[in-house]
């Protein structure tokens, strides 16, 4: 195994979802949702199958349909014109999304900074470019980002920034404040920005702002986003980016080499999802804000410090007033003790003492698992 990959390991997802699995626990650990997206786009993918649309290898830059639908979504929520046949590229989820644009941008020896702690295919594939992350760490109790940590962290080998708002594991969504300043520092250092904005629908506190959106950003930021997130169907892994023509084309040239096309049937799926109504966008916020308020006060019921999250599917909680040390150990132990599994967030830190007691829970489950795991966690 190559040495910069080595450090890596399995993930941490694959890891709990296997205990989960192996001891028939309730599985709030990786984040996936427990039911399926919208029945008529479920269907939509069965017709495009029967119909023979994507059935071989779509074009590399993601089908007409879908590529036309992103534009329309990033125009008719934020305002953003994009080009379909030159400022987007459909990938294999947010993943390839995330590796194809580091592999493009990066070159041996850059630095990237990055919200710490990070979901862990971004330290995983910085290393994979042969670059250096530079945490950008998120502390407990706010998790805002500092600022002038921030700007004293850029050097002459500064290349990259690599954001997430609303942010996996934390639950902070960047406010256009922070957002402003991030976009001067990017223009003044003319800084590349790739930001992760899978979570952009699950907003529960203010609203999403979309760094593009800032003045100077759009000519240097590669977004991504994700179908898995926003319609529940994280196994299709269809995601995009939007950037201007020479990104797209780089990152382009990366992803042409990793997966070169994926998801065919699925991509006319999600072009009708991208199009259904504001009713369905709003109904599964509403849905998962109800949700992420009962797991919420349940925890906090059962002991933990709870972090109420702004966004995502995921809530923090700090483990100590449990009398625990360590959040790894407690993970690797609840399913023994009350048949829940739920993720350490200290591998997701460099820094691993600022996260060693946080655990993380999914809340994009039924309302009766839910309620279960927080019975189960009252009797630990
Ligand atoms: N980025 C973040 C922040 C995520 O949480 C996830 C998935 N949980 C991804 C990227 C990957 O998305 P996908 O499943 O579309 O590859
Ligand atoms: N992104 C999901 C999470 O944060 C998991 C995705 C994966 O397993 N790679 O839990």
């Amino acid at each position: 195994l190559n040495r910069s990959l080595a450090a890596f390991g399995t993930t941490i997802f694959a890891e709990m979802s296997a205990l989960a699995a192996a001891t028939g626990s309730i599985n709030l650990g990786q984040g996936f949702p427990d039911t399926d997206g919208p029945a008529e786009i479920a269907e939509a993918a069965v017709r495009a199958i029967r119909d023979g649309r994507g059935n071989q290898y779509p074009p590399g830059p993601g089908v007409p349909e879908l590529r036309t639908a992103i534009t329309a979504h990033q125009q008719r929520f934020y305002g953003l014109s994009y080009d379909p046949d030159t400022e987007v590229l459909v990938t294999a989820g947010a993943t390839e999304a995330i590796a194809a644009s580091l592999l493009a941008l990066l070159e041996p020896g850059d630095e990237v900074i990055a919200l710490e702690p990070f979901y862990d295919s971004y330290a995983a594939c910085i290393a994979m470019a042969g670059a250096v992350r530079v945490p950008l760490t998120l502390r407990a109790p706010h998790f805002r980002p500092d600022l002038d940590a921030l700007r004293d962290a850029i050097t002459p080998r500064t290349r990259l920034l690599l954001l997430n708002t609303p942010h996996n594991p934390t639950g902070t969504v960047l406010t256009r404040e922070e957002l402003a300043v991030i976009a001067e520092l990017a223009v003044e250092r003319d800084l590349l920005v790739v930001t992760d904005e899978v979570y952009e629908h699950l907003v529960f506190e203010g609203a999403h702002v979309p760094l593009a959106s800032l003045p100077g950003m759009r000519e240097r930021t590669v977004t991504i986003s994700s179908a898995g997130k926003t319609f529940s169907f994280t196994g299709w892994k269809v995601g995009w980016i939007t950037a201007p023509p020479a990104l797209v084309s780089a990152v382009r040239s990366a992803k042409q080499f990793l997966t070169y096309v994926s998801s065919g049937p699925f991509q006319y799926a999600v072009a009708e999802a991208l199009a259904l109504p504001d009713s369905y966008f709003d109904d599964f916020r509403a849905d998962l804000a109800a949700k992420r308020d009962l797991l919420s006060d349940g925890l906090a019921a059962a002991g933990f410090e709870v972090f109420r999250p702004q966004g995502t599917y995921f809530i923090t909680t700090d483990v100590s007033p449990l009398g625990e040390k360590d959040g790894l150990a407690f993970c690797r132990a609840l399913p023994g003790r009350c048949g829940v599994v739920a993720i350490p967030n200290q591998v997701f830190y460099d820094d691993k003492s600022a996260g060693a007691t946080q655990v993380r829970w999914a809340f994009c489950k039924r309302t009766d698992v839910l309620q279960e795991a927080v019975d189960r966690l009252r009797r630990l």
